[in-house]
């Protein structure tokens, strides 16, 4: 069972990846954690990532691509992984493809967890936190009791400036600018399965659980 996971902010892909790695028993790789554990673990490809992120430049692919294959080949990929975060690019998902046939395996899945953008702006757009002991809201999904009020302690809430609709919709054209052509790529192979995200997180679950049901 061997997956891409992808989605916009928002999504809900980080819920339905923890989903599908407690039911299926494969590992989770996401890009930040693999980095994370190559530099831990000293690795010459490792070290290479660390050089650039420490000069605050971005790792080049071939670094990047060398740390995804060292992860796959470990024993625990045998039986299937679910890749979040990467690739990222078009260029990545060619050396990808190329990784994978090399030590015999293929992607099954490309899951793509589908939301309208208005609805990933309300989304994350409506967090708002305590100015004074930090509780979070949501003002569609966990409202407090009295506008603006903290149910906790009375305090007043605000919005992070993160969080606010203009640099949210920036964050949210980049991704959909980047990931078009990943998704068009994917969906030329025939990997491409795309999963409504607009439903309760437990449907859009059983909507995957029904895809992956399939492969076993
Ligand atoms: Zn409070």
């Amino acid at each position: 069972m061997n997956l891409v996971l992808m989605g916009l902010p928002g999504a809900g892909k980080g819920t339905q990846a923890e989903k599908i790695v407690a039911k299926y028993d494969i590992p989770h790789i996401s890009t930040g954690d693999m980095f994370r554990s190559a530099i831990k673990d000293g690795t010459e490809l490792g070290l290479k990532a660390k050089s650039f992120m420490d000069k605050g430049e971005l790792v080049p692919d071939q670094v990047t691509i060398g740390i995804v294959r060292e992860r796959l080949s470990k024993d625990d990929c045998k039986k299937g992984f679910l890749l979040d975060g990467f690739p990222r690019t078009v260029a990545q998902a060619e050396a990808l493809e190329d990784m994978l046939s090399g030590l015999g395996m293929k992607i099954d899945y490309v899951i793509n967890i589908d939301v309208d953008q208005a609805i990933l702006m309300e989304r994350l757009t409506g967090r708002r936190i305590c100015k004074n002991c930090g509780a979070t809201y949501h003002l569609v999904f966990n409202p407090p009791a009295v506008e603006n009020v903290c149910d906790r302690c009375g305090g007043e809430l605000y919005q992070r400036a993160d969080d606010n609709s203009e640099t949210v919709k920036n964050r949210l054209d980049v991704n959909i600018q980047q990931s078009k052509p990943l998704l068009d790529f994917y969906e030329t192979k025939g990997y491409l399965r795309n999963i409504d995200g607009q439903q309760d997180i437990d449907l859009v679950f059983a909507d995957i659980d029904k895809l992956l049901g399939g492969l076993k």
